[in-house]
């Protein structure tokens, strides 16, 4: 097997329980890790997956990984998510928040769709175009419905975890969580506090991206055969 010239192999071993022959490589000029586990697995999956630990509960983490996925240098349609949704051979297809990172996950059993759907997501999480409406879009904005009506805020990423804050075992798992580990990022809502949402700027969102979604600050897993 021939190593791409940017890449240097760090490790390279077999592990039986996955029947998977595994291989770490090393970006060398970003220091991104590369991780191949080849099987027999008939689907190939991606991932790339950045850590991104908050400094507050304003969901600025959750409210990105939205963002990314609506729209890109290379994708400068609407919500490329979607179509991909509507329209590849995925087997898998998402990306999630957690309190310290953010995972960015595809499988498809073709290899043409699964190219693409790595290229689309790859272009996502390096080069987004996270606009100031999609910020409004998908963070938090204000509406007012008419002159005499109260103003209200609506987001997607808002609206949603105002669905979460309203489950009981929700608000119960979020506190105990965060009365486990009160000085720590475990101890932060990285979903969003819909309290807290409102106090985040497009500028705070925009710098935590240039921050945190760089290739130095990644972990890349391919997976199948
Ligand atoms: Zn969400």
């Amino acid at each position: 097997m021939s190593i791409h010239p940017a890449f240097e192999l760090v490790r390279d071993e077999s592990i039986a329980e996955i029947n998977s022959q595994a291989q770490l490589f090393r970006h060398k000029k970003t220091g991104a890790e590369v991780l191949s586990l080849v099987n027999d697995d008939e689907n190939k999956v991606f991932g790339v997956t950045l850590k991104t630990p908050p400094d507050d509960s304003t969901g600025i983490a959750h409210i990105l990984e939205h963002s990314v996925l609506c729209g890109s240098r290379k994708y400068p349609v609407k919500k490329p998510f979607v179509e991909l949704l509507k329209g590849s051979m995925h087997t898998f297809l998402n990306a999630m928040t957690f309190p310290d990172k953010t995972a960015y996950p595809v499988a498809s059993a073709n290899l043409k769709d699964f190219y693409n759907l790595v290229d689309v997501y790859l272009d996502a999480v390096f080069f987004p175009l996270l606009t100031e409406d999609t910020f409004a879009q998908e963070g938090w904005h204000y509406e007012l419905d008419s002159l005499d009506a109260p103003l209200v805020y609506k987001g997607v990423v808002f609206n949603e975890m105002k669905g979460v804050f309203s489950s009981p075992d929700s608000v119960m798992h979020d506190q105990t969580q965060r009365a486990l580990y009160p000085d720590t990022i475990y101890g932060l809502s990285s979903g969003g506090d819909p309290k807290d949402i409102p106090a985040l700027t497009y500028e705070q969102f925009k710098r935590f991206h240039t921050k945190f979604y760089h290739p130095s600050n990644a972990r890349v897993v391919f997976f199948g055969r």
